[in-house]
């Protein structure tokens, strides 16, 4: 990538309308992503100088400033208190510390990348996102969105309710993008679990959640039902890391784990 000029904005709203001034303005967070693309970037406007390198445990939420680097989230003992710990989990799996450094958590969501490892458990932590202009959108929602985003994301919110946890990544090699992640999470409000590298972006199994939720006792069959649904109801293709078929099996297996495991039915998976 070749980046022409860089522009340090005063404010988000400075940073806002500089984005809006033209098509070859783009917003820079850790810029491991950026440069990799063939692009000529105008202006690049850096996000580093908008305090938005943050982690907030306030009385409901847990608020994660966009521009938080992938290692201070799972090095945080306050992120690591929510849903067993997942998240930091997740990114413990992703390539080198060196990078984890680098790579900001805004960035990865933001680019709502197939291949992510943040976005599919932070959708089974239900996730709210704070973008400057829209305001807030559920994680949920903003993956429904299509298109480039003209916005920028200011920091996610996780609400603070009792809660377990489930992650798992499979990949070929240590430093390997996933062939599937799963996440599953339990809170009083019942089940929610995300798939996310199908190979594309992470998604709830909602009919899998509603057989689980509405249930009023949960046994290993119901289980084994709500994870062959799971792999059933989701859409998976096939790439040079897996093929449709082979992800949809791991998903089967791995929500019935995770389903196990948050209800106390087999030992760590
Ligand atoms: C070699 C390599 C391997 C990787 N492997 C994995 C992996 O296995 N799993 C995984 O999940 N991820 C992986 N990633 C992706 C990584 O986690 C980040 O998603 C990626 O690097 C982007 O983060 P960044 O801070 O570098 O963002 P940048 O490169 O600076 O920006 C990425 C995009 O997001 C936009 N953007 C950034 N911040 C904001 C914001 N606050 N508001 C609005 N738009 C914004 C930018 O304009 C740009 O379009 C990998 C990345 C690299 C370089």
């Amino acid at each position: 990538m070749k980046i022409k000029s860089v522009y340090k904005p005063a404010s988000l709203e400075d940073a806002y309308q500089e984005l809006l001034k033209s098509s070859k303005h783009v917003l820079m967070a850790g810029g491991a992503w950026l440069r990799l693309s063939n692009r000529t970037v105008e202006k690049a406007i850096d996000l580093g100088c908008l305090d938005l390198a943050f982690i907030n445990d306030t009385a409901e939420a847990v608020e994660i400033g966009s521009m938080t680097t992938l290692k201070a989230v799972e090095d945080s003992e306050i992120v690591s208190g929510l849903y067993d710990g997942i998240l930091p989990a997740a990114l413990s799996q992703i390539v080198g510390i060196g990078l984890r450094n680098v790579v900001t958590i805004g960035g990865n969501v933001v680019a709502r990348h197939g291949f992510s490892d943040i976005i599919t458990p932070l959708l089974a932590m239900n996730a709210q996102l704070k973008f400057y202009d829209k305001g807030l959108l559920s994680l949920h929602e903003y993956l429904e969105t299509r298109g480039k985003t003209t916005d920028i994301l200011e920091k996610i919110i996780i609400a603070k309710v009792p809660s377990r946890g489930y992650f798992k990544k499979v990949r070929k090699t240590a430093l390997d993008f996933a062939v599937i992640n799963v996440a599953v999470t339990k809170t009083e409000a019942g089940f929610n679990i995300s798939v996310g590298s199908r190979p594309s972006v992470g998604m709830l199994c909602e009919t899998a959640m509603a057989l689980l939720n509405k249930a009023s006792n949960i046994d290993e069959n119901l289980v084994d039902k709500a994870a062959r649904c799971a792999a059933d109801s989701l859409k998976f293709s096939d790439n040079h890391r897996g093929s449709g078929d082979y992800r949809r099996t791991l998903t089967e297996v791995y929500v019935k784990r995770g389903l196990l495991q948050l209800l106390d039915l087999e030992e760590k998976a």
